[in-house]
């Protein structure tokens, strides 16, 4: 790819993003990083009366904990007067025309075009109106729509960097409203505008958008702007293989809330719909390394939270301590996290394990056989050096005095001190109880 290339996420704020969107975000993020480019976040808001600032806060949080961090950021609310200008250059060049059909005639003329078996195509009949005609509607209090004059003798084509060749016969749309009587923006414009002005290299979004792309493509000629190259992802699917409602709702609050690291939703939602296994061990900057639109399938992509659950514990294994220190509970170092991790499915659990270490722990109730047992391993341990690995020496000594090995020599000795039959490896945990702790622990019984 020659020149620098620029993406963008264009959210608009009039909800939370959900895990579709995060996927077009992080999409966009890894294209743009791959080749060193820029990625760009545009707030469509031209719909004032639902967009709203809280949305707009929400998705900057939710870009910063998935660590993407936008190298812009634009507003559509702030372009008025950009949009207004290129909207009077189109209209003076003819490519926007003024309607004033009601939705209720819209609605009928589609309807008898469907009960004919043609398809329902707009079929421009204010084209037809005289200057008179619209002098008459002004005085009347009409107001038009507007709609933009597609190019019925240039066919519409685009390379897909994921769908491939792409054929549009213009003749066969709608030219589509871009304006409404009220003044305000549809998006299909603006976007355009944007995407040409803000040097927009590479659109990548949701197979959704494949019409609107046919069209933008005609947008992009009349304004004189070279198009952007596209790029269309197959929907994301629940395991039902349809885009369930808890999909279309599910986003970054209940998924933290869950314990789902970011880590693990950029590695699973970055290989999803692609022909690549998802590898916990690839970090985003690697992901993006190896980011390929080709890889791209056009079936749909299933998301499985239970794939997500298993990423993420894969992911919480390998975490450094620095990256979990501030969700740790207080006192708990770098050797419990390292200890204790192996176990998790979700960093929320590490409090369970640092009670193991730090106590009091409540151990099951033993035959007098076992506790004669235990009281050995207290006198064992409270002759042992805490710093030179007391597990194996505990063990060792153990073996040769009681003849005990296997289960009957460490299940007791994990129970007492841990007060559970199973959890992190004792060689490694032991050593992070404090001696005295311990031995009181194994005394006890
Ligand atoms: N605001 C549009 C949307 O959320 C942007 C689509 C796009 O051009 O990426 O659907």
């Amino acid at each position: 790819m020659s020149a620098q290339i620029t993406t963008r996420f264009a959210p608009s704020p009039t909800g939370m993003l959900h895990v579709g969107n995060i996927r077009t975000a992080l999409l966009n993020w890894l294209l743009a990083k791959k080749h060193g480019g820029r990625f760009l976040l545009r707030i469509d808001d031209t719909d004032a009366a639902r967009s709203r600032e809280e949305h707009v806060a929400a998705i900057r949080a939710d870009l910063a904990w998935l660590g993407l961090h936008p190298d812009g950021e634009e507003r559509q609310s702030a372009r008025f007067d950009v949009y207004e200008a290129a909207f009077q250059r189109l209209a003076a060049a003819g490519r926007l025309y003024r309607c004033y059909e009601t939705s209720q005639e819209l609605d009928l003329k589609r309807k008898v075009l469907l009960g004919r078996g043609l398809p329902p195509i707009y079929d421009r009949s204010a084209l037809a109106l005289s200057e008179a005609d619209h002098a008459a509607k002004a005085a009347a209090g009409d107001a038009p729509h507007w709609r933009f004059l597609l190019d019925h003798e240039t066919p519409i084509t685009w390379h897909d960097g994921i769908r491939g060749p792409q054929h549009f016969d213009p003749r066969q749309m709608s030219d589509p409203v871009v304006r409404r009587a009220d003044g305000s923006w549809l998006y299909m414009l603006p976007s355009a505008i944007d995407d040409a002005e803000m040097g927009v290299t590479d659109v990548l979004r949701g197979e959704d958008h494949v019409s609107n792309t046919a069209t933008q493509v005609q947008m992009f000629a009349a304004l004189g702007a070279q198009p952007p190259r596209f790029a269309h992802a197959a929907l994301l699917t629940g395991t039902e293989g349809k885009l369930s409602k808890r999909l279309g709702s599910l986003g970054v609050d209940e998924l933290r809330a869950e314990g789902i690291e970011p880590e693990a939703l950029v590695a699973l939602l970055a290989r999803l719909g692609t022909s690549d296994p998802v590898d916990p061990a690839l970090d985003a900057e690697a992901l993006a390394a190896s980011f390929d639109l080709a890889r791209f399938g056009r079936a749909p992509a299933r998301f499985d939270e239970a794939d997500l659950t298993r990423v993420n514990a894969a992911i919480v294994h390998h975490l450094p301590f620095e990256r979990v220190a501030h969700l740790l509970p207080e006192g708990m170092g770098a050797a419990a996290w390292e200890a204790i991790r192996p176990n998790l499915t979700q960093i929320g659990e590490v409090a369970e394990w640092w009670r193991v270490i730090t106590g009091p722990v409540e151990a099951p109730a033993f035959d007098a056989e076992t506790l004669a047992y235990l009281v050995e391993a207290a006198r064992v341990a409270g002759g042992l050096d805490w710093a030179a690995d007391p597990w194996s020496a505990l063990t060792g000594a153990l073996k040769e005095t009681t003849g005990r090995k296997g289960k009957a020599l460490f299940l007791p000795l994990r129970q007492a001190l841990t007060g559970m039959d199973h959890g992190p490896d004792m060689k490694t945990l032991l050593p992070l109880i404090d001696k005295s702790e311990a031995v009181a622990r194994l005394a006890r019984g």
